[in-house]
C-alpha cells in the first residue's frame, strides 16, 4: 500500500487552501443571516469566524438556492471577485466540504450545510483546523457535533427500539471474509471522528469506505483506492494497532472505544452488544494463561482484570466480540464464541447517517 508522508499529505491540502485563509471580519448582521443559511446550530456560532473565510460567507448569502458555474460566476462578479475563477471556486470549495453536489451529471451544486462542512473540511485540513482553536474549544466543537447527530437518534432508540445505525461488530477474520465477499476495489480515508476529537497516537487514516458517489470522500478527491488485497492488508494493520472492525455494509470502520461516534453512541444508549450489534462473545479458558496481561491492555472494553494469582478475571457481560484479544492471546486461552443477541430494529432507511462517507 502506497504509504503518503505527513509532508506530502500536507502539500496536498496546502493547494486547497487559498480561500480558506481570508479571514477577514465581516459584520454581526451577515453573521446571524449565514448561520441560518448555512445550518449552523447555535451553540456553536461563536466559532464560525475561524471556521469559515469571507468570501465563503459573502457567497453564501449571495448564492441561489442551487448553481451551476454561470451562476457561480455571476455571484462571485457581484462580489468584486473574478467570474472567471467560477469553475476553480467550485471544485475547490466541493472538495473541502463546503457545497454539495445535486446531480451526478456535476452541473449543479448547493451549500452543503455546517453538519457536512464539518465532516470533510476538518478531516482534511487537520493541522489547521486544529490550529484555530484552543484544545477546550476543540472538544467543545466535538462534543456538540456528536450529540447533535446522535441524540435524536438515541431518542428513537429508546422510544421505538429502533438501531441507531446499521453497524455490526466483526472479528478479524469475519471482516477479512467479508471483504473477499464483496470483491470490490474500497476507498481508505481519514477517520472524521478521530480527527474532530483530538489526536489519541492511533492511526487515523482507517475509514474503509465503498461508496464513491457524489458527495463521497471518494468522489470529493480525498480517498486512496484499495484492491481487495490491500484492503485486507489495511485491516489486518488497523487490528495489530489494537482497532476493532464495524461494518454496516458500504463502510467498515476500524476505530476503538475512545473517539468513534459508535463506540460514544453505544456507551451514551447503553445498549452494549445490542447495538452495534455483536455476534460474538469471548471465552476464557484460565488452565492455558499464563497471566501476560496483553488482554487487559487490547480490550478497550475493561473486560480483563489482573487477579492476584498472575491470571485474569474475566466480565464477559462487557465484551462486544470485536476479537482484538484472542487474535492476540498468545496461549490461546482467548477465544471467540458465537453469541447471538437480540438486538435493536434496524433503522428505518435515512439517507442522513452518522457517517454518510
Ligand atoms: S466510522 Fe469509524 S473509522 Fe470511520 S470515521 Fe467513524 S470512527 Fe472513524
Ligand atoms: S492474553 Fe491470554 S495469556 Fe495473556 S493474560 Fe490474557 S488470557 Fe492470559
Ligand atoms: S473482551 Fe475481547 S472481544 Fe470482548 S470487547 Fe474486549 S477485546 Fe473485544
Amino acid at each position: 500500500m502506497r504509504r503518503e508522508t505527513r509532508a506530502g499529505a500536507r502539500e496536498r491540502v496546502d493547494e486547497e487552501r487559498d480561500v480558506m485563509t481570508e479571514l477577514r471580519p465581516i459584520g454581526q448582521g451577515d453573521w446571524d443571516r449565514f448561520a441560518e443559511r448555512y445550518s449552523v446550530p447555535e451553540n456553536v456560532r461563536q466559532y464560525m469566524a475561524r471556521l469559515f473565510s469571507t468570501l465563503q460567507v459573502r457567497f453564501a448569502l449571495a448564492a441561489p438556492d442551487r448553481f451551476g458555474v454561470g451562476e457561480t460566476g455571476r455571484v462571485l462578479a457581484s462580489l468584486g471577485e473574478d467570474p472567471a475563477g467560477a469553475a476553480e471556486f467550485l471544485r475547490k470549495q466541493y472538495k473541502i466540504g463546503f457545497l454539495d453536489l445535486v446531480d451526478e451529471a456535476q452541473t449543479s451544486w448547493e451549500l452543503a450545510g455546517y453538519a457536512t462542512f464539518l465532516d470533510v473540511w476538518p478531516v482534511w485540513e487537520n493541522e489547521e483546523y486544529r490550529s484555530r482553536f484552543t484544545p477546550e474549544e476543540l472538544r467543545d466543537i466535538d462534543w456538540k457535533y456528536f450529540h447533535a447527530s446522535f441524540d435524536p437518534r438515541e431518542r428513537q432508540a429508546r422510544e421505538q427500539g429502533v438501531a441507531p445505525t446499521e453497524d455490526e461488530v466483526y472479528t478479524l477474520q469475519e471482516t477479512l471474509d467479508w471483504i473477499d465477499r464483496n470483491g470490490r476495489p474500497a476507498y481508505l480515508s481519514f477517520c472524521d471522528c478521530r480527527s474532530l476529537a483530538g489526536d489519541c497516537g492511533k492511526p487515523r487514516e482507517t475509514c474503509i469506505s465503498y461508496r464513491d458517489g457524489i458527495n463521497t470522500y471518494a468522489h470529493r478527491g480525498w480517498s486512496r483506492r484499495l484492491s481487495v488485497e490491500q484492503t485486507k492488508e489495511a485491516v489486518r494493520k488497523f487490528d495489530r494497532a489494537g482497532l476493532m472492525h464495524t461494518l454496516n455494509g458500504t463502510t467498515i470502520c476500524n476505530c476503538c472505544g475512545d473517539c468513534c461516534y459508535l463506540s460514544r453512541g453505544r456507551e451514551q444508549l447503553g445498549s452494549g452488544p445490542n447495538w452495534p450489534l455483536a455476534h460474538h462473545v469471548v471465552e476464557y479458558d484460565r488452565e492455558r494463561c499464563v497471566g501476560c496481561g496483553l488482554c487487559v491492555r487490547r480490550c478497550w472494553r475493561d473486560v480483563f482484570e489482573r487477579t492476584p494469582d498472575r491470571k485474569v478475571s474475566v466480565d464477559a457481560t462487557r465484551c462486544v466480540g470485536c476479537g482484538l484479544c484472542a487474535n492476540t492471546c498468545p496461549a490461546g486461552a482467548l477465544t471467540m464464541a458465537e453469541a447471538s443477541y437480540p438486538g435493536l430494529r434496524p433503522e428505518e432507511p435515512d439517507p442522513s447517517r452518522v457517517h454518510s462517507h
